[in-house]
């Protein structure tokens, strides 16, 4: 299984992939989410970690780089780099430790973290594309390869 495209039409559609993504990956996992401003990636990552039952709100952590979300037993990162001037800064905010337990990490605007950042489980790009979105899925571990078959399905 390599990469899978999709077209998501409406806002919903893209919040009910992130809660396939939430159950596939059942909070575990590296995930990177590109695309230009407006793409759609804070929406996606508000359908994963309220998919993993976060019951609040999920706002951009442009300003802070990173939003923690305690869900049960599990711990979830949202980083947005996009403000981030320089790689090696991630290594100041301890990237390590953030990636060190398998946490769910959504990672947006990876391309910023380039050099420091690890590959991850799985790189989505968005874009816009008549009224909707389209969406490419890129596994790079075997279980998201599992996860792009369980979405092409
Ligand atoms: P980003 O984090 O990539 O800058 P946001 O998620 O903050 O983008 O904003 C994306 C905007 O696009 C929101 O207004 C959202 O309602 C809209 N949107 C999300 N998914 C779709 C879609 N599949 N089709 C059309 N509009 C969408
Ligand atoms: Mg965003």
């Amino acid at each position: 299984m390599s990469e899978i495209e999709l077209f998501l039409a409406d806002e919903a559609q893209t919040l009910a992939l992130g809660t396939q993504l939430a159950r596939l990956t059942a909070g575990h996992g590296l995930l990177f989410l590109q695309g230009d401003l407006g793409a759609g990636k804070t929406t996606l990552s508000r359908g994963i970690i309220q998919g993993l039952g976060h019951q609040g709100a999920v706002k951009s952590p442009t300003f802070t780089l990173v939003e923690p979300y305690v869900v049960g037993d599990l711990q979830l990162w949202h980083f947005d780099l996009y403000r981030l001037a320089d790689p090696e800064e991630l290594e100041f905010l301890g990237i390590r430790d953030y990636l060190a337990d398998d946490d769910l990490c959504i990672i947006e605007w990876p391309q910023k973290g380039q050099g420091v950042l690890p590959e991850p489980d799985l790189h989505i790009s968005i874009y816009t594309h008549q009224q909707g979105r389209r969406v490419v899925l890129t596994p790079y571990s075997t279980r998201a390869k599992n996860w792009c078959a369980a979405v092409a399905q």
